[in-house]
């Protein structure tokens, strides 16, 4: 059997933190990603080919969106090396003090991370976009807070991105990706600068986005440690000998291996570690000492989106970094509600079909007498073409309580079906915050000549989607309170830990990774002094 000192189950922003910080102390490590490693040259984003993970089936499907649905709660997550990194809207802001009031384990504060928020800021190269590049999205958000006489709460966001102060729209065909200036990082990775594109949900295809892979993991792997894409964990027990034995399908080879590791990080995100921990307590019971809280205290961070129309004002929702600033509402000045309104943005997948198109066309011998019209005609509806330039989609985030429980369960009517991921999820938890938020983007937007739609799904039935899930394996001060303890360790389970969005206890309000990335390096740098 493979022998390691250290295996990290994920890359996302724990796993990659961890991998990095425990390889620089020495020891050997192995990540293994069940997703793929990308680059821009494979990106799954215009094709409509590759884009699902598929968690039932990840032999035939193993795309970069992990999306499941819970009946009333959706969820979104990446996969690949880099996880949420190659798909988040690269905002990288911290937790506030007030976040960590309560719920927490007592060694965890505001002070005792600030240090680790700093060092996650300068890894990940935090700017926000420069005053000359603001986004009519970014202008409607300050208009709107000045609208309603809160001007002062209006702030541009901190993102993981690099900008070239040189860009601005005046240029010929300014989102063109031959404006992006080509740069070599501290890691040796080449990359580019934004050329405001719009595609950060869907992959920078110029690296101005500072993804966990161009950093981190990059640096890791100038230390030693190894990353393994496409293999997929599936249990893991103690070993006779020490450490852990852990079972994983190699996806590409179509093959079961096992692997004895000293330690194991699980980094395989809220939904994902809370999913691997509870197969293994429930279904495999190789791990039955896990405690009863795992599954409960799961988060949906108050994710919230509220589309209006501008029937005159453009609002180029497909051009710029997908959010770029914030209204702030943390203060609790709301009726003691908490949230960050967010302007929201989405990517031109029409205009980056059309380009694709085009680009064939051009190759393509055969294409016939019309070929240069047809060209003329193409590159016409890529310059011009933006049909959905009125919609503003306001977005944000609330501290909502704790709403869901995760388990596993077969459907009634399929019994012998394998165990699946359930979530019990009750809305009421979320309601009071996520109705704050949404009454704020009606109002920000009726003060600014918008026509607001606050989604039926919500009105109607109370289902939600998030693309930051949270909890699951709850950081405590016991096994009575959660599943592991302020580094990360599970309770009972010595050298096994959880370091990712899945130990955070409480709501943040706000974009989460940064949090969960300083957690990680807080979680290193306990482990380095024992
Ligand atoms: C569209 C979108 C936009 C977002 N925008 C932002 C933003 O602007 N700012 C922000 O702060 N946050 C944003 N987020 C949220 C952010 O991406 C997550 O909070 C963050 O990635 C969570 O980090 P993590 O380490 O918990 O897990 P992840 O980053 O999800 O990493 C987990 C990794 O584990 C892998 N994995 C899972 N199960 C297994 C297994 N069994 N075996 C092997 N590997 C496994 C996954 O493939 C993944 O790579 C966004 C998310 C989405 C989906
Ligand atoms: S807007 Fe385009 S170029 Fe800029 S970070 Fe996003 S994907 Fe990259």
């Amino acid at each position: 059997m493979e022998r390691t000192d250290t295996l990290v189950v994920g890359s996302g922003f724990g796993g990659a933190v961890m991998a990095l910080r425990l390889a620089q102390q020495g020891a050997r490590v192995l990540v293994l990603e069940r997703g793929r490693r990308w680059s821009p040259q494979s990106y799954p984003s215009v094709s409509g080919r590759h884009w699902r993970w598929d968690e039932r089936r990840p032999e035939r499907h193993n795309g970069w969106i992990d999306f499941r649905a819970f009946g009333d709660m959706s969820v979104a997550a990446g996969a690949g090396v880099g996880g949420g990194s190659l798909i988040y809207a690269n905002i990288s802001i911290p937790a506030r003090p007030d976040n960590f009031l309560r719920g927490w384990p007592a060694a965890i504060s505001y002070a005792a991370l600030a240090p680790h928020f700093a060092t996650v800021q300068q890894m990940l190269k935090v700017a926000p976009l420069p005053a000359n590049q603001f986004t009519p999205r970014t202008r409607l958000l300050r208009d709107a807070a000045e609208a309603i006489g809160e001007g002062k709460r209006f702030t541009v966001l901190p993102q993981a991105v690099t900008f070239d102060p040189a860009w601005h729209t005046r240029r010929e065909r300014p989102y063109d990706y031959r404006h992006s200036r080509t740069w070599t990082n501290e890691h040796g990775r080449v990359q580019g600068t934004c050329v405001h594109c719009g595609n950060c949900d869907i992959g920078c295809p110029v690296q101005a986005k500072n993804t966990l892979d161009l950093n981190y993991l990059a640096e890791a792997e100038q230390c030693g440690a190894e990353i393994r894409p496409l293999h997929h964990v599936r249990w893991l027990r103690p070993a006779e000998e020490g450490g852990y034995e852990v079972g994983v399908r190699d996806l590409a080879a179509g093959k079961d291996v096992r692997i004895l590791a000293r330690r194991v990080v699980i980094a395989a995100g809220s939904i994902g570690s809370t999913e691997l921990l509870l197969r293994c307590r429930d279904q495999y019971q190789t791990l039955p000492g896990l405690s009863d809280r795992l599954g409960h205290g799961w988060l949906s961070n108050g994710d919230f989106l509220t589309p209006a129309r501008y029937p005159h004002r453009d609002i180029s929702p497909s051009r710029g970094p997908t959010i770029s600033a914030a209204i702030d509402f943390l203060d609790g000045s709301q009726q003691g509600q908490r949230f960050l309104v967010e302007d929201g943005g989405f990517p031109d997948v029409v205009g980056n079909l059309l380009r694709r198109r085009k680009r064939r066309l051009l190759t393509d011998p055969f294409a016939g007498l019309g070929k240069h019209r047809l060209i003329g005609i193409l590159r016409h509806l890529i310059s011009k073409r933006d049909p959905l330039t009125g919609l503003m989609p306001w977005f944000g985030q609330a501290q909502d309580e704790a709403g869901g429980v995760l388990s596993l369960g077969r459907p009634w009517y399929a019994p012998w079906r394998r165990n699946q991921l359930r979530m019990k999820w009750d809305y009421r938890a979320a309601e009071p915050a996520v109705e704050a938020l949404s009454s704020m983007h009606v109002r920000l937007s009726e003060a600014t000549g918008g026509q607001p739609l606050v989604p039926a799904t919500w009105r109607w039935f109370r289902n939600l989607v998030t693309p930051h899930p949270l909890g699951g394996c709850n950081m405590a001060d016991s096994p009575e309170q959660g599943v592991v303890d302020h580094r990360g360790e599970v309770f009972g389970y010595p050298e096994l830990f959880v370091m990712d969005g899945a130990v955070v206890p409480v709501a943040l309000g706000l974009n989460p990774s940064q949090t969960i990335a300083a957690l990680a390096e807080y979680a290193a740098a306990q482990i380095a002094e024992r």
